[in-house]
């Protein structure tokens, strides 16, 4: 029987191990941590449980294609429901807005409290739909650098409509064009975060993102996000693919009968196709000894994070399962993510609470609150000192617009900087999402999904095309099976 190598068992690596599996190989999962899923895993204590990394989850027929193709029905491995609301947004000044998933809700809420027009909104949710379904099979579904890319007629369609899709103004202009309240452009701007970017520099494209939301819909799995990671990893075992954990492969070299020789911390291994889910910069450095070639390695990384995990006594009727607390400038925030990559005074807030939909991730009277702000990817932080820093101006930020005594409320606690993330799921600079969208060129300059002149090696994952998020990792994984094929 054929066989295949995945190394790495993040979301990408679980796809990929289960779709070569359906493809008759014989799949050997090597991971370095004791656990599978990588950034998609958990942290647990004190009767807590937290998802230490996604939280949002959208596109969930991803996730479901992957028990469809065996001839399962998905529900019987994997369960969620959806949001009825996407997020609750807070600002300094105490205002604060319920964001319905329900697109009419919504258009109807957000007029009113932002004081814009209904048909301003609705132009703007049907252009993000328009920009998504024009080029989601090119620049998603399909791998950039094969020429058949190019003659398809989704990609003829995909560029006719080019002048469409706001590429030369950035996501903040296009918003600032459409709207006038500040909050609200502060909104929409916020999703450029959900793939690590600024909305001072990627390009309007990615108003697309609120149509996944709004449109698509936003998800929680049953048993929280772990259950994504916990129900393929045990679903792919069933299906006979074998799992190393606790095993880092450090080494992958081509031998003369053009086999890979695939050499771990236990032992060696053997085979014609190797798949990489490690992040492209640890592939290269590490398992290739090579050098990342220039061109990729000088593409900005996205941003990372300093998470806070606290286990918090009581139960806050105002909060919801994502909760966000505003920066009153958000120019100056993004500034010093991308540019000057120092630490922020006053950071956008991110709360993520499970146990809103999930009771058993926390103690009776007490919710697992998950809290995230963003942080530069790589600069010279001094993270020992700029935790207690963080931790007292995010206290007192949260404690000004709920008006409670936050410290006093926190029985548990731990936190994830930017080099744990590092050196927990081996991602360079520990960047959540490989590199940001910060250009229009972006998507062309990531790394694609295989090496020219390597033949039988692949890449999957965050750090390669088409990009980071769960999503997108899935999508990875879908056309490294494609390019297999
Ligand atoms: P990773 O999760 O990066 O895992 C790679 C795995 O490979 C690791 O387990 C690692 O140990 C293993 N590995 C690496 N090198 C080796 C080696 N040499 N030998 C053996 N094993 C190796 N995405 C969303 O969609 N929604 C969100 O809300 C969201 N929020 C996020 C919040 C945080 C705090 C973080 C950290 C990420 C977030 N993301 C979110 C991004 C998302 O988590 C990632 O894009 C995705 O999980 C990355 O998956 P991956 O397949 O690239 O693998």
């Amino acid at each position: 029987m054929k066989s295949v190598i995945v190394i790495g068992s993040g979301i990408a690596g679980l796809a990929s191990a289960l779709r070569m599996r359906k493809r008759g190989y014989n799949v050997t999962v090597i991971e370095a941590n004791t656990y599978p899923g990588g950034k998609l895993s958990k942290i647990e204590g004190d009767g807590f449980r937290f998802d230490a990394g996604p939280s949002l989850f959208t596109l969930p027929y991803l996730v479901d294609e992957l028990f469809e193709m065996f001839g399962d029905n998905p529900k019987d491995f994997f369960r969620y429901s959806k949001l009825e609301d996407v997020c609750n947004y807070f600002w300094n000044d105490g205002a604060s807005f319920q964001m319905s998933s329900n697109e009419d809700e919504f258009v109807e809420s957000a007029a009113e409290f932002f004081s814009e027009s209904k048909d301003t909104l609705k132009e703007y949710l049907d252009k993000s739909s328009f920009k998504y379904n024009s080029t989601k099979s090119v620049f998603l579904e399909k791998s950039l650098h094969k020429a058949s890319t190019y003659l398809s007629l989704d990609t003829l369609k995909a560029f006719s409509g080019i002048y469409k899709l706001d590429l030369n103004d950035t996501l903040n202009d296009l918003n600032s064009k459409y709207f006038k309240n500040e909050k609200l452009i502060q909104l929409f701007n916020r999703y450029a975060t959900y793939n690590g970017s600024s909305p001072y520099k990627t390009p309007g494209i990615m108003s697309l993102i609120p149509h996944l939301e709004m449109k698509k819909g936003a998800f929680f799995p049953e048993g929280g996000m772990i259950s994504i990671t916990n129900s393929l990893y045990e679903y792919a075992q069933s299906k006979g693919v074998k799992f190393n954990l606790n095993e880092r492969v450090e080494n992958v070299e081509k031998l003369q009968d053009k086999t890979f020789k695939v050499t771990s911390s236990k032992s060696d291994y053997f085979s014609d196709t190797v798949i990489s889910n490690s992040d492209i910069y640890y592939s290269y450095k590490q398992l290739l000894k090579k050098p990342l070639p220039n061109s990729y390695l000088k593409q900005e990384k996205s941003s990372s994070g300093l998470i806070f995990y606290w286990g918090v006594k009581g139960s806050f009727e105002n909060l919801d399962l994502h909760n966000i607390f505003f920066s009153e400038d958000y120019k100056e925030e993004f500034k010093s993510l991308f540019e000057t990559k120092e630490i922020y005074s006053d950071p956008t807030i991110y709360l993520n609470i499970s146990s809103k939909y999930n009771e058993n991730d926390a103690p009776n009277n007490h919710e697992n609150w998950f809290v995230m702000i963003n942080a530069p990817s790589g600069g010279d932080i001094d993270w020992d000192n700029s935790i207690s820093i963080l931790r007292k101006i995010i206290i007192n930020k949260i404690n000004k617009v709920l008006n409670i005594d936050l410290e006093n409320l926190i029985v548990f606690e731990d936190v994830l900087t930017p080099p744990k993330i590092e050196s927990k799921t081996s991602s360079h600079l520990g960047a959540l999402y490989g590199t940001s969208s910060n250009s229009k060129m972006s998507a062309f300059f990531r790394h694609p999904n295989f090496k020219r002149g390597e033949e039988g090696l692949y890449f999957c994952g965050g750090s390669v095309h088409p990009g980071g998020g769960i999503p997108l990792c899935l999508l990875s994984a879908k056309i490294v099976d494609e390019l297999i094929d």
